[in-house]
C-alpha cells in the first residue's frame, strides 16, 4: 500500500483537537444542561431554522438537538472511521434504525446481509414491514452475484456488517460499495466488531453505524451508539421537521458521552490484546483438532480478505467462535469454564475486559428461524467467545485445558 493510501484511525484520533475542561482540566467538562440560553433573542428564529448552529456563530438549542459533550464523542469517533464528521445515540440498535429510517420511505427495499445480529434481523424481518412498509431481502452477502441480483431489483439500502456475527464471515467492502453505488443504493456497515482493525468508510462504505456497547466503552457499563457519515448525512439526522435523531429522540446523554470518550485513548492498546490472546487461543484450539473460527487463522477463508482491508497493528478481533456440536456439550463447557474454573461468564455481549461467552442459537440469534440458523451456518453447539485480557494467557489457557477435560474433550 502506498504511504498516501496509508491509514492510522489513532493518528486520526489524536489529531483532533483538544477538548480542555472549563477550568483548564485536562478532560472535558460535561456539559448537562439540556437547554441552552439564547443571548440575543432575534436570533432565536434563526436558529430553530438550523441556519445559526453553534458550528455557524450561533448556540446550542436543546439537549435532543446536538449537546456539546456528545458532539465531541462524535467527532472523535469521526476521526477514528474516517468520516466527515459523526453524532452518538443511546444504543447500538437506535442508530442502525435511525440510520435506516432516514434511508428509506414506505415502500423502499432493503438489501441484508443474512448473517447480522439478531437485533437488526428482528428489525428488518419483522418490525420494519408492518411499521414502515420497508421490506428487506437477505442475501448471502459473500456471493457477489446474489448481492448484484438483489440491488437490481431496486434498493435504497445494502446493509451488512464487517464481520458477521456469528460466523466471523468479513464483508467484500471495496466490491460491496462499488456494486452499491452502480444500482444507487447507500452502503451502511455495521462495524460494532471491528473498531480500528477496519475502516469501513475509507472503503467505500456510506455510512457507518457502532454499537459503542461493544469494545469501544470496553467496560459494560453503558449501553450506546454511534453513526459516522457525511456531515449531509449527520445534519439530515438532525433536521427538525424530517430527521430520525431529532424526531425518534434516541439521544445519548452526555455523561455517557464523556465516560465512553475517556476509553478512546485506550482502545487501541486493548484491541491489540484482545486480538493477541484471541490468536492465541484459536491456534491452540485449532491444534488440537477442534472446530474453531477465527479471522486470523491462516485456515479461516476470511483471512486474506481481513488482510487487504485491515489497518495493521490491531490484530484480527477479540471474537473467535467454537463449534462443539451438540447444545448439551457447550453448555457443560460453559458451566464448568465459569462455575469451576472461574473463567470467564456466560453472558451475552462482547467486548468486555474479561471473557464472555454464550450459545449463539439460543440467545443473541435467537431471533432467526432454524432455516436462517442453518442458512447463516449457526449450529445448535456453536460457542461464541469474547476473550477478555485479565489474568496471564497462560493461566487463562490452562484453565482452558481444565475445563475441555472436565467435558470429555482433553
Ligand atoms: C450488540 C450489537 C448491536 C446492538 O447494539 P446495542 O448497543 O445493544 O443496541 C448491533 N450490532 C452488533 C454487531 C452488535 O453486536
Amino acid at each position: 500500500m502506498s504511504s498516501a493510501s496509508r491509514f492510522d484511525p489513532l493518528e486520526a484520533l489524536a489529531a483532533t483537537r483538544h477538548e480542555f475542561g472549563e477550568h483548564g482540566g485536562v478532560n472535558m467538562s460535561v456539559e448537562t444542561s439540556t437547554t441552552f440560553t439564547v443571548m440575543h433573542p432575534e436570533t432565536m428564529p434563526e436558529i430553530f431554522r438550523g441556519a445559526l448552529g453553534p458550528d455557524h456563530g450561533g448556540c446550542y438549542l436543546y439537549g435532543r438537538h446536538f449537546n456539546p459533550t456528545v458532539s465531541v464523542l462524535g467527532r472523535q469517533l469521526a476521526a477514528i472511521e474516517g468520516t466527515e464528521a459523526g453524532y452518538c445515540t443511546s444504543s447500538g440498535l437506535a442508530a442502525i434504525a435511525s440510520t435506516l429510517m432516514q434511508l428509506c420511505d414506505s415502500g423502499d427495499r432493503i438489501v441484508s446481509g443474512n448473517t447480522i445480529y439478531g437485533g437488526t434481523y428482528a428489525l428488518l424481518h419483522d418490525y420494519l414491514p408492518g411499521k414502515a412498509g420497508v421490506h428487506t431481502d437477505f442475501v448471502d452477502e459473500g456471493d457477489l452475484g446474489a448481492v448484484e441480483a438483489a440491488l437490481r431489483v431496486g434498493a435504497r439500502v445494502l446493509y451488512v456488517e464487517t464481520m458477521a456475527n456469528p460466523t466471523l464471515e468479513v464483508a467484500r467492502i471495496p466490491e460491496l460499495a462499488e456494486l452499491a453505488h452502480r444500482y444507487d443504493a447507500t452502503l451502511v456497515v455495521d462495524n460494532t466488531f471491528c473498531p480500528l482493525i477496519v475502516s469501513p468508510a475509507r472503503l467505500g462504505a456510506d455510512v457507518v453505524v457502532h454499537s459503542l456497547t461493544k469494545f469501544i466503552n470496553g467496560t459494560s457499563d453503558v449501553i450506546a451508539g454511534a453513526i459516522c457519515a457525511d456531515a449531509d448525512f449527520i445534519a439530515r439526522l438532525m433536521d427538525l421537521h424530517t430527521g430520525s435523531l431529532m424526531l425518534l429522540g434516541p439521544t445519548m446523554d452526555p455523561r455517557a458521552a464523556f465516560q465512553i470518550s475517556l476509553r478512546l485513548p485506550h482502545l487501541g492498546l486493548r484491541m491489540r490484546e484482545h486480538g493477541r490472546r484471541a490468536m492465541y487461543f484459536a491456534e491452540r484450539l485449532s491444534e488440537r483438532g477442534l472446530d474453531v473460527t477465527y479471522p486470523g487463522l491462516a485456515s479461516h477463508p476470511s483471512r486474506e480478505l481481513l488482510d487487504s482491508m485491515r489497518n495493521p497493528g490491531y490484530g484480527y478481533g477479540g471474537v473467535s467462535c467454537l463449534d462443539l456440536k451438540s447444545a448439551e456439550l457447550a453448555q457443560a463447557f460453559m458451566d464448568t469454564l465459569q462455575n469451576d474454573e472461574r473463567f470467564g461468564f456466560i453472558a451475552v455481549s462482547l467486548g468486555y475486559f474479561d471473557t464472555l461467552m454464550s450459545l449463539s442459537a439460543g440467545s443473541t440469534s435467537s431471533e432467526m428461524s432454524e432455516e436462517a440458523l442453518a442458512a447463516a451456518q449457526i449450529s445448535p453447539g456453536l460457542v461464541r467467545v469474547s476473550i477478555g485480557y485479565t489474568g496471564s494467557v497462560e493461566q487463562r489457557w490452562q484453565e482452558f485445558e481444565t475445563a475441555l477435560t472436565r467435558v470429555g474433550l482433553g
